[in-house]
């Protein structure tokens, strides 16, 4: 059973309505009501060791920072703003005191980026790896949240940022490199060791682009590309073709791939599905284009129109070819916890 299969399970087990709930499971967040304006938003992300971090690289202050980082992402996929947050740490009975002091300076650091307030959480032994887990709670204008279903067929497909740095970065690690080496390296490397360690989630563009009112669907990309897609089409009931010419920073990520002997399509396999990129994904119209570009450009961020949706069902790869274009169906083919890769 797939982690996406287990997670509709548990859709179907449940109660969709009552209590204020206006978006339960299936989303970046859930929305519940606030006051007539606003809503809440709540998600949660675990980060456990040797699954999502490696303590022999991962430095324990930026590790804290991702926690938090990782979170703000998803509230920031709603096009909402982060307010509180509750943090459940799992520590083995031999943890360092110093590590576990310095993964809380990173979370209070990166609390204090995003503008939220930790009130509160759980301390327990684990008996085996470390598990961190942050639940945060952001807010929204009603009227405002983008939600993954809304694309409509003809909408131009945009990305913020660039996609594969974070997969880069974790293969950089994994190729048995250190960080103490990486000032040797050009700045396209440590752009990418930079993306794995310490991603920033996108809150200050994903709120302008929401109250521009041009998004038609929104969320964030934890999981690659290829899968992130995949969920907001079905949600839209749409699909989806990407153009692989158009992904943002193959160029840049030349020099990462050169240095582990990795070929081109290793590149798009970065771009696709390795995951972790938490750049913002959404839809909008073609005539609103230019509303994009200035949303964008107020934050100082690039966003790049990488596909368009169509009517129908899944997600298509079109690559240049010999003889014109070829199209692959590249649905879901991001991270899944339960499928081995
Ligand atoms: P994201 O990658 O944006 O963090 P996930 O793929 O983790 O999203 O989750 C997709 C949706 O499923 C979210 O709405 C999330 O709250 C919900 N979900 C995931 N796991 C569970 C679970 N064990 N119980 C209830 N809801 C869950
Ligand atoms: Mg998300």
């Amino acid at each position: 059973m797939t982690e996406r299969d287990l997670i509709e399970q548990i859709r179907q087990l449940v109660c969709h309505q009552g209590k204020g709930l206006v978006q339960g499971i299936g989303d970046d967040c859930a929305v519940v009501e606030k006051d007539g304006r606003h809503v809440w938003l709540l998600t949660m992300d675990t980060l456990i060791e040797s699954v999502h971090f490696d303590c022999s690289w991962h430095p324990p202050f930026l590790l804290g920072r991702k926690t938090v980082s990782v979170n703000a992402s998803d509230i920031a996929a709603m096009g909402g703003r982060p307010v509180f947050a509750l943090l459940s740490l799992g520590l083995p009975a031999d943890f360092s005191p110093e590590w576990v002091t310095e993964l809380n300076r990173g979370i209070y650091d990166a609390c204090g980026q995003y503008g939220c307030l930790l009130i509160g959480g759980d301390t327990v032994c684990s008996p085996g790896k470390i598990a961190l887990t942050l639940t945060l709670i952001g807010e929204a204008a009603r009227d405002q949240v983008l939600y993954r279903h809304g694309a409509a067929a003809g909408d131009i497909i945009w990305v913020s940022g660039a996609l594969g740095y974070a997969a880069a970065g974790l293969d950089y690690f994994r190729s048995g490199r250190t960080l103490a080496v990486q000032s040797e390296y050009p700045a396209e490397i440590s752009r990418c060791i930079k993306a794995h360690l310490d991603p920033e989630a996108r809150v200050g563009l994903a709120g302008t682009l929401a109250r521009t009112g041009a998004v038609h669907a929104m969320m964030d990309i934890s999981d690659g590309l290829a899968t992130d897609l995949s969920h907001l089409c079905r949600q839209s009931h749409v699909a989806a073709v990407i153009d692989e010419e158009k992904l943002p920073g193959r160029q840049e990520l030349a020099p990462a791939a050169s240095l582990l002997g990795l070929s081109g399509k290793e590149i798009t396999g970065w771009m696709i599905a390795g995951g972790e990129d938490y750049e913002l994904l959404f839809t909008a119209s073609p005539k609103d284009c230019h509303i994009i570009q200035a949303a964008a450009s107020e934050h100082g961020v690039a966003v790049t129109p990488v596909g368009k949706i169509l009517e129908g069902q899944g997600v298509h790869l079109r690559r240049k070819t010999a003889c014109g274009y070829e199209d692959e169906r590249i649905s879901f083919q991001g991270f899944d916890h339960f499928i081995k890769s």
